[in-house]
């Protein structure tokens, strides 16, 4: 069976509680030996470290603020978390311009606070964007020999995924990419290099043609590989071993 990393998963989701067990098992039977699991607010910094200590083999932290979240108490306890040495990123952090949201002022002060931090400890970062990319293009750009950065369940257009690979960054396909009707996230994957292709699930957010949001779990990125095959015609074996590959490149030896 080949080897899967599920790159980007909530599994701090209070919803996942109950059933964090049984969900760590159906994927490790699919195939999955990693799973980088982002916070998003205060709560979640404490409970994606208590996870990863628990679960050391499969589990991998990422500490950071969601621009959805932002939070002074939260920015000021961050740092002791990235500190830690199982932690594999920064993130999940970025900007959302969306209407509705926190103001693009706030967002930015955090986004550039953590960027400067993941600089500072050498860790690539999990970006989280909409109807931003020009904003987060400009504001990562800086950084481009200092960071990896990884663009989350990307939603742009081939044309600002080459820009983003121009600047070194990973391209991340959620099960958005696994929808029929997806046209523009099948053409991104269609056209990533495959030593830029990374999969996640985003559990429990995306849903999957085959599977609604609220019962996507890491077991997904099966789904998601077969899917990225089809489109590429490429195997799936070929697809589990790039984006394993790659994800074990930018994330660190420590996913075996
Ligand atoms: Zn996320």
């Amino acid at each position: 069976m080949e080897p899967l990393i599920d790159t980007h998963c909530h599994l701090n989701d209070p919803s996942f509680n109950d059933t964090i067990d049984d969900v760590l098992e159906r994927a490790r039977r699919k195939g999955v030996v990693g799973c980088v699991v982002p916070s998003y607010d205060r709560e979640s910094l404490a409970r994606t470290a208590e996870l990863a200590q628990l679960n050391p083999d499969i589990l991998f932290p990422g500490f950071g603020i969601h621009p959805w979240f932002l939070d002074e108490k939260a920015l000021q306890e961050l740092e002791t978390y990235v500190k830690m040495p199982e932690t594999v990123c920064l993130g999940e952090v970025g900007l959302d311009l969306s209407p509705g949201m926190p103001s693009r002022n706030a967002q930015e002060a955090f986004f550039a606070a953590q960027i400067r931090m993941a600089a500072d400890y050498g860790l690539p970062v999990t970006v989280h964007c909409r109807r931003a990319h020009e904003r987060v293009y400009e504001m990562v750009q800086p950084y481009r020999d200092r960071i990896t950065v990884i663009m989350h369940s990307f939603s742009g257009s081939v044309e600002v995924m080459k820009r983003f690979l121009d600047l070194g960054c990973y391209i991340s396909f959620s099960g958005s990419v696994t929808r029929e009707t997806a046209k523009k996230y099948h053409r991104c994957a269609a056209a990533v290099p495959a030593d830029r292709l990374l999969l996640e699930t985003d559990a429990p957010s995306i849903a999957t043609q085959t599977t609604p949001a609220s019962r996507v779990e890491p077991v997904h990125t099966a789904e998601i590989a077969s899917k990225i095959a089809d489109i590429r015609g490429a195997s799936y074996t070929e697809v589990c071993r790039r984006s394993t590959s790659n994800a074990r490149c930018v994330f660190g030896k420590r996913m075996k």
